[in-house]
């Protein structure tokens, strides 16, 4: 499930980006296109503009002087009087020739079909008389090529002169499509740069969730399987009970109870971890006096100790005590299940100690116990959810979530917990706060 939401989050988040990467390329474009164009069509009005100042001033126009200003210009240029084409026309090939007629006939056409605003029409006296030209923008039917053209008149009474001046547009047409190209694959190379990235990104982003995910599974597997063994021992004593002799009865009942109450204490169990896990873990902290709490503990603890006849000491540093602010019946609980582990994990007449320390700013309460000890690999693993070093779990009030409850309850009070192996055999359980 997660490859399939790994991929799709890859694929939005390449898409997103490939696609805003190709609007603001195509908006790049257009405008530095119309830029481009603007800009040649004013340079070619400005070489007009010379070369009309040019006819204005000299009374013969010579071949080698068109000729020239072609060549400079990478221009195409056609005289025509009295709408005759001109010598100069005329000297290239035949069929050159032809295709040149065309073009002029074509250039010419497209003037009279377009409207004024798309023409630019400058008037002025010249030597010979008056002299205008016209600049626009025209496409060869023909050759489907795109030009820049400037009709160029002079004269008077009945003579007129015209010439025709093209500038074939496929240069920068050729620009425009490098422009293009180099964008596309720009484009192209960025989005799976872009895809790569997102892969390996979703996929950090994706990794707590999965782990979580399987985290959580294995949980309710756990949880599944610890409640099955109760409420299977409650159902068949409910059967018994119900075929059974009236005096037989109390028997089941109370088995009944006691698995309930299993039931019921591994419920309030889960329920804490699944209100940490969402942090909605209550923590009322208030200044606390820790040997006051550790005595309580001591107090409630020494009986259960005593009726395994383990010996449970306290140790309390000398002197008043700073106040630590802690929530006090998280904290004990905490204490509760190291020392419940403690006795249960002890052998008759062993020993534990109860202690708490001062170092600086920090309060270390540890619980140490000559039992059978934790070995280093299980030391890893102790605070796991469900996890239990006995597979057997013949322990019927051990779930394997006291330790993880008191990790999270540490956890949330910002302090830490830590075993070790306590000296001469046993562990060494200790809380820093
Ligand atoms: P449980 O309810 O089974 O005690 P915990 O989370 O409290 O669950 O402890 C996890 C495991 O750590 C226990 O099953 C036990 O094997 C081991 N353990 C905890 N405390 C001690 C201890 N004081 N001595 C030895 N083993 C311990």
């Amino acid at each position: 499930m997660f490859k399939k939401v790994h991929l799709r989050l890859t694929l939005l988040c390449a898409g997103i980006t490939a696609v805003i990467m190709l609007v603001m390329s195509l908006c790049y474009l257009y405008v530095s296109e119309k830029g481009l164009y603007r800009n040649q069509f004013q340079a070619f009005k400005n070489d007009i503009n010379t070369i009309s100042t040019n006819l204005e001033q000299q009374s013969v126009i010579s071949m080698e002087w068109l000729a020239k200003m072609e060549a400079q210009g990478n221009y195409r240029f056609f005289v025509l009087d009295n709408g005759v084409p001109f010598l100069y026309n005329q000297l290239s090939d035949p069929e050159q020739t032809e295709e040149n007629n065309i073009l002029l006939t074509e250039s010419r056409n497209a003037l009279n079909s377009l409207s004024s605003q798309d023409v630019t029409v400058t008037v002025s006296d010249g030597i010979n008389g008056i002299l205008s030209h016209s600049e626009y923008e025209f496409i060869s039917p023909s050759t489907d090529s795109r030009y820049f053209c400037s009709l160029i008149q002079m004269g008077t009474g009945n003579s007129l002169l015209e010439i025709v001046v093209l500038s074939p547009l496929q240069r920068l047409e050729q620009q425009i499509e490098e422009q293009r190209t180099r964008f596309l694959l720009i484009d192209i190379g960025a989005t799976i740069l872009l895809g790569i990235f997102a892969w390996f990104f979703t996929g950090i982003l994706l990794k707590p969730i999965a782990e979580n995910q399987q985290k959580q599974a294995m949980f309710v597997a756990a949880a599944s399987h610890e409640l099955r063994t109760p409420l299977s021992v409650i159902l068949s004593a409910a059967e018994c009970c119900r075929d059974a002799a009236p005096e037989r009865q109390e028997g089941f009942i109370r088995t009944i109870y006691q698995e309930g109450l299993r039931v019921s204490s591994l419920v309030t169990d889960m329920l804490t971890l699944s209100q940490s896990d969402s942090h909605r873990f209550p923590v009322r902290k208030e200044p606390t006096e820790l040997d006051t709490l550790l005595m309580n503990s001591y107090e409630a603890f020494e009986p259960l100790a005593r009726e395994k006849s383990i010996q449970l000491s306290l140790t309390l540093p000398d002197g008043a005590l700073p106040l630590c602010n802690v929530d006090p019946e998280r904290i004990s609980q905490v204490i509760a299940i190291l020392l419940h582990n403690a006795i249960s994990y002890t052998p008759n007449q062993g020993r534990i100690e109860l202690s708490l320390a001062r170092h600086k700013e920090r309060f270390a309460v540890s619980v140490q116990d000559n039992g059978i000890g934790i070995s280093d690999a299980d030391k890893k693993r102790i605070f796991d959810r469900f996890y239990r070093v006995e597979k057997s779990r013949n322990r019927k009030d051990h779930f394997g979530l006291g330790l993880s409850i008191a990790h999270e309850i540490v956890k949330a009070h910002g302090g830490s917990i830590q075993v070790t192996d306590a000296e001469g055999g046993g562990s060494c359980f200790t809380v820093i706060l």
